[in-house]
């Protein structure tokens, strides 16, 4: 018999890893270990999450008749690892070979592959076929390249898929890309629909009563709790996004609004990213919608090049460069993380609100992560570890192969513009022109220096200085050097100074 091991972010009933299973005699093992939860110390509601899911999955399993042995992380001899989990599981039912789809994960796919040797079993690891471009279509793609920019791979990727484009191969309405028109600025009364909640269940109960024993010093809120947990809860989500807000998405893909962290986002990369949903149908509904007229054309693309652009591009990055790519930091950037990004404590409106939002939904949209968290990182030159665990820690979507580039690439250029060709820094005015936040801020949005000054306008000089060397000859930032070589020395001092008193006050925690 085989002993299928099915991991948290595998909870497909068409993964590889079932492909011929022998109903009769394999056994399925899916196991809640302590090592998972606890390399980093995830949020809450993430932990409650994904246990919660699984153990939904496992009980759809058993219905459909197959044979699953599952640990409960309480469970009094639960080993705490995958590997000891499969030992004991081994033990119990002797089986002749093990069977699991690729983790999605480095670390763990570097541990298991030691396993054959290890445990003295054929383990057999498959291809993740949920994902639609492979490792070798991503290493084609990227064969020769000077440049692999998302585009032209996402380009690709419509033609293969045959989306949104017509019988010759060309785009729909002409461009393959409709992103400048994704960028409106929020309006004064957006009537945002409220995002799917769903109710819990008994097994969901019971879960949070053991992630709030088991985590209690984890970051975030654990109530409420209302991610979906099945299948059936998360396609009625994605229903609901796509007959309410998908409309609206492209329009408001950037802006941001205090008070509404869902804005017309889908709020899916949660159950796409273990498995509920494929990323195939999310897009396919998309384009239904173009078709059947109740979305526009600038809204779907913009969602449907999000997952079938940029969800696969990260992944095929974070597979071609691993394991160099986690100890990047291009720019040498070494400030430790200021603690208020784990209780929100500062003055600055905008960082406030994106981490008290993070904080209560293990959720923030994804201008909020790349333009207003994201950007402070970059622009006070946080260490590229500390953000990569803190981003990793606390959002329920966040799994390595998908932070990690995100993180690395899109917001801390710390791999020297691999990903992004120039990197994601903006001052006050752009947060203010996409958001309402700067209203309510103890800082002077438009004042450029002093106490009162938004720290975004100063520290962004700062760090167009600070990375010169770097970064000049990079063509899109030939506009801001060359208004840095035309500033005083008087102006050039205060921005030092400025930035000097702000990274003291955030070191000392005043
Ligand atoms: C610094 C940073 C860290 C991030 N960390 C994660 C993470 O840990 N896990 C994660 O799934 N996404 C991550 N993202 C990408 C993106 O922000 C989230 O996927 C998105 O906010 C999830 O919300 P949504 O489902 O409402 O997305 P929508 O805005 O509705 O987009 C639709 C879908 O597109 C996909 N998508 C969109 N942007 C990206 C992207 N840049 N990379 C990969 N997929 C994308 C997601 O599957 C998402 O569900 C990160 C982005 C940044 C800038
Ligand atoms: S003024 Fe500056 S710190 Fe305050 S909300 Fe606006 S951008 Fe953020």
């Amino acid at each position: 018999m085989n002993l299928i091991l099915i991991l948290g972010d595998q909870l497909s009933h068409n993964i590889s890893s079932l492909d011929n299973i022998d109903v009769e005699n394999d056994v399925i093992l899916m196991c809640e270990v302590w090592d998972e939860a606890t390399y980093v110390k995830h949020h809450k509601k993430k932990i409650a999450f994904i246990f919660s899911a699984m153990r939904h999955f496992a009980k759809e399993l058993e219905e459909k008749g197959y044979s699953v042995h599952y640990t409960q992380l309480d469970d009094p001899d639960n080993a705490g690892s995958f590997l000891g989990e499969v030992k004991r599981a081994i033990k119990t039912h002797k089986p002749s070979n093990i069977i699991v789809t690729e983790p999605s994960e480095y670390r763990v796919l570097d541990d298991m592959r030691q396993w054959e040797d290890d445990l003295g079993i054929t383990t057999e690891i498959r291809p993740d076929q949920r994902f639609l471009a492979t490792h070798q279509d991503f290493t084609e793609w990227a064969k020769d390249r000077k440049q692999l920019r998302m585009e032209y791979f996402y380009r690709e990727m419509r033609k293969k898929y045959k989306i949104l484009v017509d019988e010759d191969g060309k785009p729909e309405g002409g461009e393959w890309n409709y992103d400048s028109e994704n960028r409106k600025p929020p309006k004064d009364g957006l009537d945002v629909p409220n995002t799917y909640t769903a109710q819990t269940d008994d097994i969901t109960d019971e879960v949070i009563k053991l992630v709030a024993e088991k985590f209690p010093d984890h970051f975030g809120d654990l109530h409420p709790f209302y991610f979906a947990v099945t299948r059936d809860q998360a396609l009625y989500a994605l229903n609901k996004f796509i007959d309410e807000r998908l409309k609206n998405f492209g329009d408001y893909q950037d802006a941001m609004v205090q008070g509404e962290p869902w804005m017309y986002h889908s709020h899916i990369s949660f159950y796409i990213n273990i498995g509920l949903l494929t990323p195939l149908e999310c897009c396919e509904r998309a384009e239904a919608a173009y078709a059947d007229g109740t979305a526009p054309l600038n809204a779907v693309e913009g969602f449907i090049r999000q997952i079938l652009g940029w969800r696969e591009y990260v992944r095929g990055i974070y597979w071609l460069k691993m394991p160099e790519y986690e100890n990047l930091n291009h720019l040498g950037a070494d400030r430790a993380l200021p603690h208020f990004f784990w209780d929100a404590n500062t003055k600055m409106n905008c960082m406030r609100q994106c981490i008290t939002e993070t904080k209560e939904n293990a959720y923030a949209h994804h201008i909020q992560r790349l333009m207003i968290l994201g950007n402070f990182a970059l622009i006070a030159g946080l260490n590229p570890d500390e953000v990569n665990e803190w981003y990793m820690i606390v959002y329920a979507d966040a799994y390595q192969w998908v932070e990690l580039p995100n993180v690395t690439g899109m917001i801390l250029f710390a791999d020297g513009g691999l990903l992004a060709s120039k990197p994601y820094a903006a001052s006050g005015s752009y947060i203010n022109k996409m958001s309402d936040y700067c209203k309510n801020c103890s800082y002077a949005v438009t004042k450029k220096n002093g106490k009162d000054a938004c720290p975004f306008n100063y520290l962004y000089w700062d760090f167009m200085q600070r990375n010169q060397d770097k970064l000049e000859g990079n063509p899109r930032l030939g506009f801001s050097y060359n208004t840095l070589s035309k500033m005083s020395n008087e102006k050039i001092k205060a921005i030092k100074d400025d930035s000097q008193r702000f990274f003291k006050e955030i070191s000392d925690g005043s």
